[in-house]
């Protein structure tokens, strides 16, 4: 076989190209995955054919070295390949592998939905765990992923993180939440005093209910900083109370996390309301059905958010 250029040279010079866009041209065809191509398809492929190719060769390997250039293509994360259509030479996009991987992290972001969450917690990651002090959460943390995963079905009781105000309780429910995500698992983190402002501020809308039946029924759900609020029976009645009930008759894991223990937690926050009335039983029955959901684990250490800037 006559060298590609060679044969192409004459066929261009027939079709009146400037001289300019034939070493273009010329140049394209000397691309080492360009001759392969050819090689591997000449049966396919006259000379005519690939003449007639020329300028989806040309926008192969000018894409092709513009992404080796690190500039930016009219496609950014799709790499050009070469294919065969109809007897010429096409060229198709393919996403890149950093694509993929991009793709994938977002799909994996994308299972976590947080609600009023720091932003930081959104690359929490068990392996980057300091331990200290919080070993049999940090363990009890990834057998939870561990046994929720391999039969999500089962109930599994989940957690109740309770500890100091910046010992990590946060970024161990964000750990968790993206640990669950990596295997498919999607999860609700919502800061709960937050929540229930705008649930406050959203009485009788209808976006309200919609809001609370979304949050009951995801598969993971994980309320954090629960009791740092003022409670009013209104919100711990018909939200919290609503979706603890729901959580517990499906048996759907729900995490906590509060500077309150559960005995605290049902003392100083469940049982008196925002007007001062106490009201045990009812925060007795909302205390059982946390205490159905989730086991306490307790967290020690120093103020993390100190020795940030
Ligand atoms: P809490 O919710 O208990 O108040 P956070 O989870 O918000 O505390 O943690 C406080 C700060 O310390 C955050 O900036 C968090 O990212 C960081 N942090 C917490 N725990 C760890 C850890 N084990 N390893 C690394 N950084 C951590
Ligand atoms: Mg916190």
């Amino acid at each position: 076989m006559k060298d590609v250029g060679e044969q192409l040279a004459e066929q261009l010079k027939k079709r009146n190209w400037t001289k300019n866009y034939q070493q273009l041209i010329r140049d394209a065809f000397e691309d080492k995955e360009v001759r392969a191509f050819i090689r591997n398809n000449q049966t396919e492929l006259t000379q005519e054919d690939i003449a007639k190719s020329a300028s989806k060769v040309y926008e192969f390997v000018s894409v092709k070295n513009k992404i080796k250039r690190g500039e930016e293509t009219l496609a950014p994360g799709y790499d050009p390949q070469l294919t065969l259509n109809n007897h010429l030479i096409d060229v198709t996009y393919v996403p890149s592998e950093a694509l993929m991987v991009q793709k994938k992290r977002q799909a994996v972001h994308n299972r976590v939905r947080s609600i009023n969450m720091p932003k930081n917690i959104r690359d929490a990651e068990l392996a980057d765990y300091d331990l200290e002090g919080r070993e049999l959460a940090a363990e009890a943390a990834g057998r939870f992923i561990e046994e929720y995963t391999s039969s999500p079905k089962k109930f599994h009781r989940a957690m109740y993180l309770q500890g100091s105000f910046g010992v990590g309780k946060t970024y161990l429910l964000g750990a968790i939440a993206n640990g669950l995500a990596e295997e498919g698992v999607a999860s609700t983190l919502l800061h709960f005093p937050s929540f229930a402002v705008e649930m406050k501020n959203s009485i009788g809308n209808n976006g309200t209910m919609k809001m609370v039946d979304e949050v009951k029924r995801t598969p993971v759900l994980m309320l954090d900083d629960i009791g740092a609020d003022q409670l009013s029976s209104w919100i711990r009645d018909d939200i919290l109370g609503v979706i603890l009930q729901y959580r517990m008759q499906e048996e759907l894991p729900t995490f906590f996390s509060s500077n309150l223990d559960m005995v605290q937690l049902e003392k100083q926050y469940l049982t008196t309301n925002n007007r001062g009335e106490a009201e045990p039983l009812k925060a007795k029955r909302i205390m059982e059905r946390i205490r159905f959901l989730a086991e306490e684990f307790r967290i020690v250490g120093r103020n993390r958010r100190q020795f940030k800037k």
